[in-house]
């Protein structure tokens, strides 16, 4: 039997591990600061998000987000072509920017995602956990979609009293996938390694 620790982000403190009960959150001796919390979400639930994610991100890129009607001609453009015509434009650095951290960061994140939940889920571990498990917490952070979503509300607001504004589909897809995005952070990312070092010490 192996004593799992943890350690306490702010100040280094190791502590012993224990089931805590359903809502119930463990604090550092020491700084008072948050170690862990109970497990809130079953696997399932954040492979079910993951995928409803992934269907509406495809959603989100296929359809045009807006469409503009001005003296009787309509312009609609999806995000792919909104990024080619900066690009066109001579912004190439802004229009990279953009489908970083629009198409990317937040599709690899949920492939990832898709990998290491399935196996997960069937009791494997998948191959090379640990380094994925890294790439997907370190671009999370670099996926902004609501952030996008921000800029195109407020520029719609400005455009408003220059043309007529149809949203498109793809308008309302991402905002239904900043919703989905934001429930599947409520997952704290620790008890992906929880799942991982159970399966590990379980015998196969
Ligand atoms: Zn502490």
């Amino acid at each position: 039997m192996t004593h799992r620790l943890i350690a306490c982000e702010e100040c280094d403190v190791l502590h012993r591990r224990i089931v805590l009960n359903a809502g119930c959150v463990a604090h550092c001796t020491r700084c008072g600061a948050e170690l862990f919390r109970s497990r809130t979400f079953h696997i399932d639930t954040v492979l079910a998000l993951t995928l409803g994610s992934l269907m509406v991100f495809v959603i989100a890129n296929a359809f045009p987000i807006v469409t503009l009607e001005m003296k009787g001609a309509r312009n609609g453009s999806t995000l792919f072509g909104a990024i080619v015509t900066l690009c066109r434009e001579g912004r190439p650095i802004i229009s990279g920017l953009v489908s970083a951290t629009t198409i990317l960061f937040p599709l690899t994140e949920l492939m990832i995602r898709l990998y290491l939940f399935i196996p997960l889920r069937q009791g494997r571990l998948p191959a090379r956990f640990h380094f994925f498990a890294r790439v997907m917490q370190t671009i999370r952070p670099w996926g902004m979609i609501e952030v996008f979503l921000l800029g195109v509300l407020v520029s719609l607001v400005k455009l408003s009293s220059t043309a007529s504004i149809l949203p498109g589909v793809a308008l309302w897809a991402f905002a239904a996938l900043t919703l989905l995005l934001a429930a599947i952070l409520m997952f704290d990312p620790r008890h992906l390694w929880d799942l991982a070092e159970e399966l590990a010490g379980s015998p196969a």
